[in-house]
C-alpha cells in the first residue's frame, strides 16, 4: 500500500517534551504518524509516486495540539447550574455537544478528556469523533460525577433532590457509589469523577470511600480522577491511588510533599477561576461568585508554586463549557495562568499543555510530543509561544490544525455562530427597589451596560413572550 505523507518545512519545532526550539526544521508525516523530525529532513524520504502535501513553515511554530484535561462538552455554555441541570433536554445538550466539539479542535485543541457530564453524551461523542463522523478533539470521558450530598451537585433542597439531567449522581453510602462506578463502566467511560467539597473547605468522601472505588476503578481498567480543592481531599486522594487530581488549590506542606512522592499529576483548571475574576463583571456574573473565585485563584498560588518545584507534573486543564468559559476560546489561557500562579515557564507550560496530558487520553507516549512514532495532531502557529505564551489564544495564529496526520478544514462561518441559549426562567438580574425607580445617587445604582443581556438574548420568560409577540407580527 502506497503511504500517504506531510511535510511541514522549515519551521521553528516546539516539541511538547520540554527541549528547547529547533529552528529551520522540517516534520515529515506518513500515515498520521510522525515519521522524521529536524533540520535534515526533505521530501528525499518520499518515495517517488506517493502521496504528499507540502506546507510551508517558514518563520513559524510547529508543536503538538494542545490537550485540555478538564473540558466538559455537555455544559453548553450555561449560564447557570439550573440551565446544565433541568433546562437543557437531553437532545439539545448532545446537538450541541457536537457543534461545540469543532469548536474545540479550531482553536488548536486536538485533545481533551472529560471529567463530568450529563447522562452518556461524553462516550457517544468520543465514539462519533473516533468514527470521523463529528469534527472534534480525540477524547476520552467520564459519565456523572460520583458526589455525595456534602460534595458538586447536590445543589437544591432535599426536597427537590437530584435532577436526572444533573452533571452528577449522588450517593451517600459504598455500596451505592460500587454501583454506579459498575454502571458506568458497562456503559464505556474511560474515567470515573469524583467530586469532593466545593470549595475544599472539608472533605466530603472518607479515604476508605475513595480508596474502595479507585481499586474497583482500576480492577475494572478505567482511570479515576476527583475535583479536590483542600489539602486534607487532596491527600486522601493520593492515599487512594487517584490516576490524577483536578485542583489542589489549597495544600500544606506535608500534601505538597505527598502529591510529590507520588508522581500524580496536578490539573490545577485555573481558567474559570481568573475569567470570572477578571471578566465576570463584563458579563453580569453575580458579585459573590466573582469575588470567591477570585479570592480561590490568589491563594492557589502559594499551593502551586511549592507544587511545581517539588516536581509534581501539570496538566492543562480549563472547565470550559460554562458562559464564562465557552468552547474554543479560552483554553490555551491556562497556559498563561500556570506561568503566573504556578510558576512555570513557557516551556514547562506548552509542556503541561501537550505531552502532560497524554495520559488523560489514555495515549502516554503516543502523542503530545515532535517526535518519530508519535501521532501526528500538530499545530502551525503563527508566532512564537515560547517568547509570547498569548499568541495560543489567538484564534488567527492558529494557522492549521492537524489530525492524525491530515491538515483539518473548518466551516468557520458555522463556527463563529453561538447556540441559542436555553431558556431559564428569570425576572430580573437585580431587585427593583422604590430607589431605582424614583431615583437615588444614579452612581449606586448598577450601570445598564453592567448586565449585556440583550433581551433575546436573556432568554427569560419576558423576552420569550416578546419573541412571541413579533412573530405573531410578521406572519
Ligand atoms: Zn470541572
Amino acid at each position: 500500500m502506497p503511504s500517504t505523507w506531510l511535510l511541514i518545512a522549515n519551521g521553528t519545532v516546539v516539541d511538547g517534551a520540554g527541549n528547547p526550539p529547533v529552528p529551520n526544521a522540517s516534520v515529515l508525516v506518513r500515515d498520521g504518524r510522525i515519521h522524521d523530525v529536524g533540520p535534515h529532513v526533505t521530501r528525499d524520504a518520499v518515495p517517488r509516486g506517493e502521496t504528499l502535501r507540502e506546507l510551508d513553515a517558514t518563520g513559524k511554530t510547529v508543536m503538538p495540539g494542545l490537550v485540555d484535561a478538564h473540558c466538559h462538552m455537555t455544559y453548553g455554555e450555561s449560564r447557570s447550574e439550573e440551565e446544565i441541570d433541568l433546562y437543557t433536554s437531553p437532545e439539545s445538550r448532545t446537538l450541541k455537544a457536537a457543534f461545540h466539539a469543532q469548536k474545540v479542535l479550531r482553536s488548536g485543541v486536538t485533545g481533551i478528556s472529560q471529567p463530568g457530564g450529563s447522562y452518556y453524551i461524553g462516550v457517544a461523542l468520543r465514539e462519533a469523533i473516533a468514527d470521523g463522523i463529528v469534527q472534534g478533539p480525540r477524547m476520552t470521558s467520564a459519565g456523572r460525577y460520583l458526589s455525595t450530598s456534602n460534595g458538586l451537585t447536590d445543589w437544591y433542597p432535599d426536597g427537590v433532590g437530584v435532577p436526572e439531567g444533573s452533571i452528577g449522581i449522588v450517593h451517600n453510602r459504598l455500596d451505592d457509589m460500587i454501583d454506579e462506578v459498575r454502571h458506568q463502566a458497562k456503559n464505556g467511560v474511560d474515567l470515573i469523577k469524583l467530586a469532593d467539597s466545593p470549595y475544599g473547605d472539608f472533605q466530603a468522601f472518607t479515604t476508605h470511600e475513595m480508596t474502595v472505588l479507585a481499586d474497583l476503578a482500576h480492577q475494572l481498567g478505567k482511570k479515576i480522577t476527583i475535583h479536590a480543592r483542600g489539602s486534607a481531599e487532596v491527600d486522601a486522594a493520593v492515599t487512594a491511588g487517584m490516576d490524577w487530581i483536578m485542583h489542589g488549590n489549597i495544600m500544606d506542606e506535608a500534601t505538597v510533599d505527598h502529591l510529590a512522592a507520588s508522581g500524580i499529576p496536578l490539573v490545577p483548571t485555573l481558567l474559570l477561576l481568573a475569567n470570572a475574576g477578571d471578566w465576570g463583571h463584563l458579563v453580569g456574573a453575580p458579585v459573590p461568585l466573582r469575588d470567591g473565585m477570585k479570592r480561590m485563584l490568589e491563594v492557589s498560588a502559594d499551593s502551586l508554586h511549592r507544587a511545581h518545584a517539588a516536581g509534581v507534573p501539570m496538566v492543562l486543564g480549563t472547565d470550559s463549557g460554562f458562559s464564562l468559559s465557552p468552547y474554543g476560546v479560552w483554553h490555551a489561557r491556562e497556559l498563561d495562568l500556570l506561568m503566573r500562579y504556578a510558576g512555570l515557564t513557557a516551556l514547562e507550560a506548552i509542556q503541561a499543555g501537550t505531552s502532560n496530558g497524554a495520559q488523560m487520553l489514555g495515549l502516554a507516549g503516543e502523542i503530545g510530543t515532535v517526535a518519530p512514532g508519535m501521532i501526528a495532531d500538530l499545530l502551525v502557529v503563527d508566532g512564537d509561544p515560547v517568547a509570547d505564551i498569548t499568541v495560543l489564544q489567538r484564534r488567527e495564529a492558529i494557522e492549521t490544525v492537524i489530525q492524525d496526520g491530515a491538515v483539518v478544514t473548518f466551516d468557520e462561518e458555522a463556527i463563529a455562530r453561538s447556540w441559542p441559549h436555553e431558556r431559564g426562567i428569570g425576572y430580573s438580574v437585580t431587585d427593583l427597589t422604590y430607589d431605582v425607580v424614583h431615583g437615588a445617587d444614579p452612581r449606586d445604582l448598577p450601570a445598564p451596560d453592567q448586565f449585556r443581556y440583550s433581551a433575546e438574548q436573556a432568554g427569560d420568560l419576558v423576552s420569550d413572550m416578546r419573541r412571541r409577540e413579533r412573530s405573531v407580527q410578521t406572519s
